[in-house]
């Protein structure tokens, strides 16, 4: 393989711009040449194409989003989106591409795979750390520092008051932002979409922990939790039910896909970058890297969409425990 494309695509997350940098680096160690695609498989419709080299990527390791730009590209669900990317990708003499992104990311990546029989590898870049074939997404600790310090402040207006805040954060349809942020930011409570507690139980709660001499109580619930409808609806309910309480809702929102990578996130989009590049070079195709157990692994993108990320139960465990 001489040549090898890069591009983002999907939802943006903090450590993309790290794993761009290693893709190029890695291509500029092994004497590869490295083409950045701009604006994901939009771009790649397009031939918004750019060669980069060792020296294109300087100083992006600490910079949040994606410096390629990401998009959603409808075209690329066409036959005939596939076909221009296609015969663009062949215009450039480029052998493989390396894609960052979720997992419509990796769908579209597969599914070219199979239309063209090109070589393709994925790197999981989403803060929700929701695919199967790694412990860790890129993105996932950064959103979990910022997640963490916005409960601490959310706290010291909370007990300053006597208030309790539910803070919604995000997470799609899974718990592990919300389990995470929620043990490390020390809630009261943590609702998430794998264990169902229960408006019932969720009072019975705060009714306990307000006996037991807290004045104030953060409950962190992630957006896929179906508890009630919605926050806001959480927060009439606990207000109708416990009326001496001053309910505020916060919803962090986008805030937690922004910002500098964490050095967790640097170090494994570097890592991720590198097993990319080399397990191209190695004429592996259609795969996800990732990282289980410390130690970098390949799993095939088909299983890594289709797989579960589960909850971790002994952090689950955990969280029951410190919010005794
Ligand atoms: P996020 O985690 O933020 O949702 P993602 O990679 O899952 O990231 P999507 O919008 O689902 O984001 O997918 C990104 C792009 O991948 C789509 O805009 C589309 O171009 C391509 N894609 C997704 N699914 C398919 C598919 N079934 N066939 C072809 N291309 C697809």
């Amino acid at each position: 393989v001489k040549k090898i494309a890069v591009l983002t695509s999907g939802g943006d997350s903090p450590g993309m711009n790290a794993a761009l940098r290693s893709v190029v680096r890695t291509c500029a160690y092994y004497h590869v040449q490295c083409v950045g695609i701009y604006r994901g498989y939009q771009g790649m419709i397009e031939g918004d194409f750019k060669e980069l080299n060792a020296r294109s990527v300087n100083n992006i390791v600490n910079k949040g989003g994606t410096i390629l730009k990401s998009a959603r590209s409808q075209e690329f669900r066409t036959t005939e989106g596939r076909e221009k990317a296609h015969e663009n990708l062949k215009e450039h003499g480029i052998e493989a591409f390396v894609v960052i992104g979720g997992d419509g990311s990796f769908t579209g990546a597969m599914i070219f795979n199979e239309e063209y029989g090109f070589p393709v590898m994925g790197i999981p870049g989403t803060i929700d750390n929701d695919i199967y074939g790694t412990n860790f997404t890129l993105g996932f600790d950064t959103a979990l520092n910022t997640v963490v310090e916005a409960i601490d402040k959310i706290r010291d207006t909370a007990s300053s008051h006597n208030r309790l805040f539910f803070v919604e954060v995000m997470g799609r349809d899974v718990g592990h932002i919300a389990l995470n942020a929620g043990v490390g930011a020390g809630a009261e409570e943590i609702l998430i979409p794998e264990e169902d507690l229960g408006l019932g139980r969720l009072l019975e709660s705060l009714k306990r922990s307000k006996l037991s001499g807290k004045s104030s109580s953060i409950v962190v619930v992630a957006e896929g939790d179906k508890i009630g409808k919605n926050v806001f609806e959480l927060k009439e309910y606990v207000e109708e039910n416990m009326p001496d309480y001053d309910v505020r809702v916060s919803v962090l929102g986008h805030m937690q896909r922004g910002g500098s990578p964490s050095c967790f996130d640097r170090v494994l989009a570097s890592r991720m970058g590198v097993k990319a590049v080399e397990s191209i070079l190695e004429g592996k195709t259609n795969y996800m890297v990732g990282v289980v157990n410390n130690k970098m692994a390949l799993t095939p993108l088909e299983k890594a969409i289709k797989g579960h990320s589960s909850i971790d139960t002994e952090l689950l465990r955990v969280s029951d425990i410190m919010t005794t």
